[in-house]
């Protein structure tokens, strides 16, 4: 694999790649093509490999659909070859897409070099990651449709930057910074989603040292609609239009970045989020769901962080719903929960997810006495795993259960859940609880 011709990859295309398009297409539409000899059409193969990306964090997830045998495994730089460190995947009995065999993506961002995939021995496909420098990571892979996932941790080497703390801190000049010296840096946007306001520095207004930065992420959304009640109510829209009002109840006070990782009724892997929040530096996470149960009178508003089982069946089944597996493919699961990311943040993801659970009971008893508070909980939800900062999972009572449903249809309602999310963000965000010190 070594030596093999190198081409870049226009970066703008390859964010453009992040959020809508596969690199595959793209690399179609660019007129790419590669002899490779054909795969058996059974054997399950690499159906598209993405990247999340900036100067500290990257997230690769390898996409084969079907479950695959796999292995990473790690080669220290070789100054004599010229050759980087490097993370690499094999992947036994799998096929590849010709469009993506043996096409690098190239970042070299002062982390990631480039992701680049070929033909290892006779069933061997070796996805090599080479690094800038090197970094710790983790692997592991996700169920349904399978991919394995990459988390590269830059953290502690990131190379000094030509401004100021105070001014990296600034909003927009983070990503802005680099963006000057490098054209194929990262943008300040994530997202399509994200407010226009974001970028702008927020000059008209009394700025703190640094704005805490929330990422919201209403669940599901296109083709997957979350639960959906008794009258037909969809989890999806519930979901969107309270993130609608937290960002704007959040923005108003000017203290807050906020950003969604969607805004419109569209699919968004659950991988992506994840990686949207980490690549765009957020300091809080907040999934927003609604629970569903056979039984249809459950009832109550619970919130969630992650670990790595659930202390009931309950919770168990609504992990297994949300992550679109069954529960057998949940506990099958061994990701890595303690890991560098996650475990630093699992005091104050605590203590945030109690802090929201009671705001929001206590905002919507105003409107609907009697709103059942189910408390703090821990599940092995796939949206938190390897979130880097703050993050919490909200279940804003049952769709399953009529009385609750229709509690939802009512705006005020909504209001309500929002409220109680803004109060506890902004209780966070002003008493300075949340780390800062790797941004
Ligand atoms: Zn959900």
């Amino acid at each position: 694999m070594e030596g093999e011709a190198r081409e870049r990859v226009d970066l703008t295309l390859l964010r453009r790649h992040l959020c809508a398009a596969t690199l595959a297409a793209f690399l179609c539409a660019a007129g790419f093509s590669f002899a490779a000899p054909p795969v058996a059409a059974a054997a399950p193969g690499i159906s598209d490999i993405r990247a999340w990306t900036n100067e500290i964090y990257t997230r690769v997830a390898i996409d084969t659909g079907d479950e695959v045998s796999w292995q990473a495994n790690t080669l220290r730089a070789d100054p004599a070859r010229g050759l980087p460190p490097r993370i690499f995947i094999d992947i036994r009995g799998a096929g590849i897409r010709d469009e993506i065999l043996r096409k690098p993506v190239e970042v070299r961002n002062g982390l990631l070099r480039q992701v680049r995939a070929g033909r290892f021995g006779r069933d061997t496909v070796r996805v090599v990651i080479d690094l800038e420098r090197e970094s710790t990571y983790r692997v592991f892979a996700l169920p349904g449709p399978f991919r394995i996932i990459v988390d590269i941790d830059g953290e502690g080497e990131i190379p000094a930057l030509p401004t100021t703390p105070d001014a990296v801190d600034t909003p927009g000049s983070v990503a802005a910074a680099p963006s000057s010296e490098d054209p194929a840096a990262p943008p300040p946007a994530v997202a399509p989603s994200v407010p226009p306001s974001a970028p702008s520095g927020g000059s008209a207004v009394p700025v703190r040292k640094h704005r805490v930065r929330v990422m919201i992420d209403p669940g599901h959304g296109g083709k997957d609609p979350g639960a959906v009640g008794p009258t037909g109510l969809r989890e999806k829209d519930v979901v969107l239009a309270i993130g609608r009002r937290i960002r704007e109840k959040l923005e108003r006070s000017g203290e807050f970045d906020v950003r969604m990782t969607r805004d419109d009724d569209v699919f968004i892997p659950l991988e992506e989020r994840t990686a949207m929040a980490n690549k765009g530096r957020a300091d809080i996470f907040v999934s927003l769901h609604i629970n569903a149960s056979p039984n249809r009178r459950a009832e109550g508003f619970s919130t969630y962080v992650l670990s790595r089982g659930a202390s009931n069946r309950e919770d168990l089944e609504l992990a297994a719903r949300e992550n679109g597996v069954p529960v057998r493919k949940l506990q099958g699961v061994k990701f890595i929960i303690d890991d560098m990311f996650t475990g630093a943040r699992k005091n104050e993801s605590l203590r945030l997810a109690k802090t929201v659970n009671d705001a929001v009971v206590r905002h919507v008893s105003t409107r609907y006495p009697g709103a059942q508070s189910l408390g703090l909980k821990q599940a092995p939800f796939y949206v938190l795993v390897g979130a880097r900062m703050t993050a919490v999972l909200v279940e804003a009572s049952f769709i399953s259960n009529a009385r609750e449903e229709s509690r939802l249809r009512d705006p005020s309602c909504l209001d309500g859940i929002a409220d109680g999310v803004v109060e506890a963000v902004r209780y966070y965000g002003q008493n300075g609880i949340l780390a800062h010190s790797d941004y």
